[in-house]
């Protein structure tokens, strides 16, 4: 199944490519707020099940409508160094416990519109998020993507000055600007894909491939996330987890590249949605 958030309100996307709101249709049951859902995501699901209303056409549903489909976690996690090839251009080993860190829940933003610029060298890292359906505490790999509500589109944009500032990295700090984390425009539960632990994701500057990865070449695949993670932490549902990028960043490249005023930086994961923001300057 396939979740939004349209014009504030939790949305079922149906397979014929029509919106239902699900509030309406539930007489309250489940939304308008997203985040609440998570909370009952189970229900909501079985729910999903029985719906037969035909809603209206995706097709007119604007762009600027879509909104962050997990806006408010109590957690959001992130994880660096997640590929081994981006490791390489990083200048780090490959790490044998995944790097953890947070973008702090107000740098969450919505999969269109404008990212506004701050001094320094803003970067580009195209990411899986996952969002959780469940509580999950110890929780086993082989067990972890039961615990997925589902997954989404994420850019973890990056200040590089502030983020590599001494004595100690400032990795959430760096990462947590306002607009610096836009997710969405769609939730995709994991039953919808072949393999969840297999899919493409990459992003473009002004039409320009800037990364291009696959998620089956993740150093901790995402149950291996969830299992190091719930092992310390009680994971909650609406939790958010940023899962790392691939190669292609731009602080990597020879010459290093940061983004601009006036480009367009288009994000994608294949099967789950694409998203598409315009950089402008700050002041
Ligand atoms: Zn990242």
């Amino acid at each position: 199944m396939r979740f939004a958030t349209i014009s504030n309100r939790l949305s079922l996307i149906t397979a014929s490519d029509t919106v239902i709101d699900l509030a309406r249709t539930s007489r309250g049951w489940f939304g308008p707020n997203i985040q609440d859902a998570y909370e009952h995501w189970d229900e909501l699901l079985e729910f999903c099940t029985t719906v037969t209303e035909a809603g209206t056409p995706l097709s007119d549903v604007a762009a600027t409508e879509f909104g962050n489909p997990a806006p408010h976690p109590r957690q959001l996690f992130a994880i660096g160094l997640n590929y081994a090839d981006h490791a390489a251009e990083s200048s780090f080993a490959v790490p044998e416990e995944p790097p953890v860190f947070t973008k702090f829940a107000t740098s969450l933003a919505n999969p269109y519109g404008t990212i506004t610029l701050v001094p320094g060298k803003v970067d580009w890292e195209v990411e899986l998020v996952v969002v959780l359906g469940r509580p999950a505490h110890r929780v086993a790999a082989a067990d972890a993507w039961r615990y997925v509500a589902g997954v989404t589109v994420g850019q973890d944009i990056s200040e590089r000055v502030r983020q590599q500032a001494g004595p100690a990295p400032q990795f959430s700090m760096g990462k947590s600007f306002p607009g610096f984390g836009p997710i969405g425009p769609m939730l995709v539960t994991p039953d919808e894909f072949d393999d969840p632990d297999d899919l493409e994701l990459g992003c473009l500057i002004n039409g320009e491939q800037m990364q291009k990865g696959r998620t089956c070449d993740m150093i901790f695949p995402v149950p291996e996330l969830i299992a190091r993670l719930s092992a310390i932490t009680s994971l909650l549902p609406g939790d958010v987890i940023f899962t790392g990028t691939p190669a292609g960043v731009g602080f990597g490249r020879t010459p290093q590249r940061y983004l601009a005023p006036g480009d367009e930086l288009v994000s994608y994961v294949r099967g789950v949605g694409e998203m598409r923001h315009l950089l402008v300057a700050g002041h």
